[in-house]
């Protein structure tokens, strides 16, 4: 398997060179150059538990790692989760809910952050090579990065996060990690400002070499892999439980990461009849598959602040199959967006995603439904999808809710939904009045490479 930027530069890469870089040096997201089709083995996968899965899965993509590695690997990352199942799948109401916050951080991210952690260790434990990674976080990705690679050695990260945007909760899981090679700021801005830090860095080609850059963000590749995996575990034991032929797929969404993640599935032929995609006030991912415009919008602050962002940096990679795998194409199409803030792709065929938008009004009332008809809370991220989902309820199609994260990160949201205090997990109610560190910092990418370079030198 090779791997190419989306806006064609570049020669063809391996899985594990890409790993390392992240995003392409032309500026471009890396994607296999051909995306296999499983239709065939979808049977033979069915007994298969998570890791077992994960493993078939991703060694079609990683083809450049000693499969005896790999399936260490694998084992290893999905054995810290708190379930058996890794990504259980519950039936609650009309719906099935896709568990996917049983990891060391509450959150969906840890399904994918768990294995590059290891996978990290492993490669550079093998090139001798060091990494510094650098991310933005609108909450979720900065925690399930820091404890993919905490205390590990050859590895250092730096994760910014927009200062006073994330929970109170989200903030004491990254900034009650103390090992040195864990490196807190909080930037004076918003996370699109975070995320157009860590692209100012990695476009600076000499400093992205100097400093051996690498990314966490879902722009590696390496994260939208591990995601793929769950939506055919999902799929599987869904057609066990219900028998359907079908089924469909609620993703809340902010950075188009987890549902690229379901898209690739669909074109691996899984098969999906609907990729729902829930927004909330920030919608500019739901306008563009109402309208087929991508115009940018303000980002405004809501209850599920890890999907309050406006610039999806994962969707130039669905954009390239929509430009018909056409890189000169789509580097146009992102030159006119940088430019004028919109961009309209014309006649557009979307194969099977569909979108909404859920506000906060329709977040409140659904945690408030699920608790009182099921006694099933919702964290609010959550809910968007579930809300959306409930449009598009089909009884041929059982509709998989992806369940983002654990509703304790969000405890003030569910106080307002329902009242109560009902949220807690021993994992965050441990965290309160742990000593912290963190440096605050303004939305400037030169401050930020100048610590960098600074821990960096000083090593
Ligand atoms: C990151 C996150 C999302 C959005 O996922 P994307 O891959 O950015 O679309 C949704 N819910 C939670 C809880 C998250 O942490």
């Amino acid at each position: 398997m090779r791997y190419i930027s989306t806006r064609g530069g570049g020669e063809p890469q391996t899985f594990r060179q890409v790993l390392l870089a992240g995003l392409a040096r032309d500026g471009g997201l890396f994607l296999p150059d051909e995306i296999p089709d499983v239709s065939g083995r979808l049977s033979g996968w069915r007994s298969l538990g998570y890791a077992d899965l994960a493993f078939e899965i991703v060694r079609l993509f990683a083809d450049d790692l000693p499969a005896p590695a790999l399936r260490e690997i694998v084992t290893r990352s999905y054995a810290s989760f708190r379930h058996p199942e890794v990504t259980p799948v519950v039936p609650v109401g009309p719906v099935h809910m896709l568990e996917l916050f049983h990891g060391p951080t509450l959150a969906f991210k840890d399904v994918a952050l768990q294995f590059l952690g290891n996978l990290f260790e492993y490669v550079l434990g093998q090139s001798g090579e060091e990494l510094n990674i650098v991310a933005a976080t609108s909450g979720d990705t900065g925690s399930a990065a820091i404890y993919g690679v905490r205390g590990r050695s050859r590895i250092r990260i730096f994760v910014m996060h927009p200062h006073g945007r994330v929970s109170p909760m989200q903030e004491l899981q990254m900034t009650t990690v103390l090992d040195d090679n864990v490196c807190n700021l909080a930037v004076d801005g918003t996370f699109d400002d975070c995320q157009d830090i860590v692209k100012a860095l990695f476009n600076d080609l000499p400093f992205r070499d100097a400093c051996r850059l690498g990314a966490v963000n879902s722009i590696n590749w390496a994260r939208v892999l591990a995601q793929i995996v769950y939506y055919f575990y999902a799929a599987l034991r869904t057609q066990e439980a219900t028998g359907a032929e079908r089924v469909r797929f609620a993703v809340p969404t902010g950075n188009f990461g987890d549902i690229f993640a379901g898209y690739l599935a669909f074109r691996m032929g899984l098969p999906i009849d609907r990729l729902v995609l829930a927004t909330n006030e920030n919608d500019i991912l739901a306008r563009y598959f109402g309208t087929g415009v991508y115009s940018l919008g303000a980002v405004a602050p809501t209850l599920s602040p890890s999907m309050d962002i406006q610039v999806a940096s994962n969707f130039e990679r669905y954009l390239y199959y929509l430009a018909g795998e056409d890189a000169v194409l789509l580097a146009g199409w992102m030159e006119t967006f940088k430019r004028t803030g919109a961009l309209a792709t014309p006649g557009a065929e979307h194969a099977c995603i569909v979108a909404g938008r859920g506000d906060t009004e329709l977040t409140l009332s659904t945690i408030r439904a699920y608790w009182e008809r099921s006694g099933y809370l919702l964290d609010p991220h959550t809910a968007v999808g579930v809300g959306v989902a409930e449009r598009h309820l089909d009884p041929a199609a059982p509709m998989i809710c992806l369940a983002t994260a654990h509703p304790a990160k969000f405890g003030a949201a569910i106080v307002r939904a329902t009242g109560r205090e009902l949220a807690h997990h021993p994992l965050l109610d441990a965290l309160p009045g742990l000593p912290t560190r963190v440096t605050r910092v303004p939305a400037d990418p030169a401050v930020v490479a100048r610590i960098v370079r600074a821990a960096v030198s000083g090593a």
